[in-house]
C-alpha cells in the first residue's frame, strides 16, 4: 500500500482563502484584524517562522507587525510591552514567538497576555475553555491544524483509537483533549504515549490515528504503524546533510518513506503540519478581531 498525501500546504492554502474573504468582509464593516509578533533575540529558526506568520497576514490584508528585541532586553520591559499591546485597540491578537532566551520566562509573559488577544491559545484561561469545549476560546495553533487536517481529508475520528506520541503542552496534550471532544473532528478514544510509556510500539500499532510530536527525527518507524493507519507527522528536525546547499535537510517524527508503505494517509515534512500552524494563527486572529468588535 503507498499512502495518500495529506496535502497541509493545499489545505491551509484553501483556509487562507477562507479567511480572506472573512477579513474583507471585517474592513468593509471598519475593522482591520491586527496581529503582532513579538520575537526576542536571533534565532535563525524562530526568525523564519515570525516571517512567515508576518507574511501571512500581509497577504490576508491583515494589519501585521512585528516587534524584535534584543537578547538583552529585561522581562519588566517585555512586560510593559505586553500591557501596551494589550491596551492597543488595532491590536486583536499577539503572539509571543517561543522560545524566548533566557533568563526571559515564556509562562510568565504569556499570563500577562489579555486571553482576548492570546491567539497562540497558550494564555490559562485559554487553556482552560478549550478543555471545557467552549467554542469562543483560542484554541492552540498546531493542535488545531492537526485537527483540521484531519476534518478537511475526510477522515473521521469518531469511535476510532487515537494515539498521540508527546504530551508537550504545545501540541500532545492539548491535541489528545481535541481528539476527546464530543464535536466533529473528536470523539476518538484517546492514548497519550510519552518517555517513560513502556512499550511505544505495543500502543502505536493499536492506533487507527496517530499523531507524532516527539521532537525525535524518524522515532516511528514503519514497522510501528498499524497497517491502513494515518498517520500525522507534526515533527520538525534539522538532521545533517552535506548533499544540500543549507547542510541540513528537515525531517519528521516519522520515517516516512516507509511509513508511507504501511500507512493509507500520511502527512508529509515538510507541508503537512507546518503550513496549518500558520493558518490557524490566521484564523485566531480574524477571530480574536471578530469578537472584539462583538463585545
Ligand atoms: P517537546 O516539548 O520536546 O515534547 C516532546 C514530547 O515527546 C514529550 O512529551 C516527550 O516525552 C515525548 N517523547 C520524546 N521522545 C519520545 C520517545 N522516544 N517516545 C515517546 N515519547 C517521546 O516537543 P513539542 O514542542 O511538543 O514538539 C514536538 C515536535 O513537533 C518537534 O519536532 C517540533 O519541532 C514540532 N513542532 C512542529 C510545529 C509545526 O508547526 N509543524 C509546531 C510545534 C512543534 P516526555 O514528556 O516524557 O519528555
Amino acid at each position: 500500500m503507498t499512502a495518500r498525501i495529506i496535502d497541509g500546504n493545499a489545505i491551509g492554502k484553501a483556509i487562507r482563502e477562507e479567511l480572506g474573504a472573512e477579513v474583507a468582509d471585517l474592513k468593509a464593516r471598519g475593522v482591520t484584524p491586527g496581529l503582532t509578533v513579538v520575537i526576542v533575540g536571533d534565532d535563525p529558526a524562530s526568525q523564519v517562522y515570525v516571517r512567515m506568520k508576518g507574511r501571512a497576514a500581509d497577504e490576508l490584508g491583515m494589519k501585521s507587525e512585528t516587534i524584535r528585541l534584543p537578547v538583552t532586553v529585561s522581562e519588566p520591559d517585555v512586560l510593559a510591552l505586553v500591557d501596551r499591546l494589550n491596551a492597543d485597540p488595532m491590536v486583536h491578537g499577539i503572539l509571543v514567538q517561543s522560545p524566548l532566551p533566557r533568563p526571559l520566562n515564556f509562562d510568565r509573559v504569556v499570563n500577562r497576555l489579555a486571553p482576548a488577544k492570546d491567539v497562540d491559545g497558550f494564555h490559562p484561561v485559554n487553556v482552560g475553555l478549550v478543555v471545557r469545549g467552549d467554542p469562543a476560546a483560542f484554541r492552540p495553533c498546531t493542535p488545531a491544524g492537526v485537527i483540521e487536517l484531519l476534518v478537511r481529508s475526510g477522515v473521521d475520528p469518531r469511535g476510532r483509537h487515537a494515539v498521540v506520541v508527546g504530551r508537550s503542552m504545545i501540541v500532545g496534550r492539548p491535541v489528545a483533549n481535541m481528539l476527546l471532544q464530543d464535536v466533529p473532528g473528536g470523539n476518538a478514544t484517546v492514548t497519550v504515549c510519552h518517555t517513560k510509556t513502556a512499550d511505544l510500539t505495543r500502543y502505536t500499532r493499536e492506533a487507527d490515528i496517530l499523531v507524532v510530536a516527539a521532537g525525535r527525527p524518524e522515532v516511528v518507524g514503519g514497522a510501528m504503524i498499524k497497517p491502513g493507519a494515518v498517520v500525522i507527522d507534526v515533527g520538525v528536525n534539522r538532521v545533517d546533510d552535506p548533499n544540500r546547499e543549507k547542510g541540513y535537510r528537515l525531517v519528521g517524527d516519522v520515517a516516512f518513506a516507509e511509513a508511507k508503505e504501511v500507512a493509507s494517509a500520511i502527512t508529509p515534512v515538510p507541508g503537512g503540519v507546518g503550513p496549518m500552524t500558520i493558518a490557524m494563527l490566521m484564523k485566531n486572529t480574524v477571530q480574536a478581531a471578530r469578537q472584539a468588535r462583538a463585545a
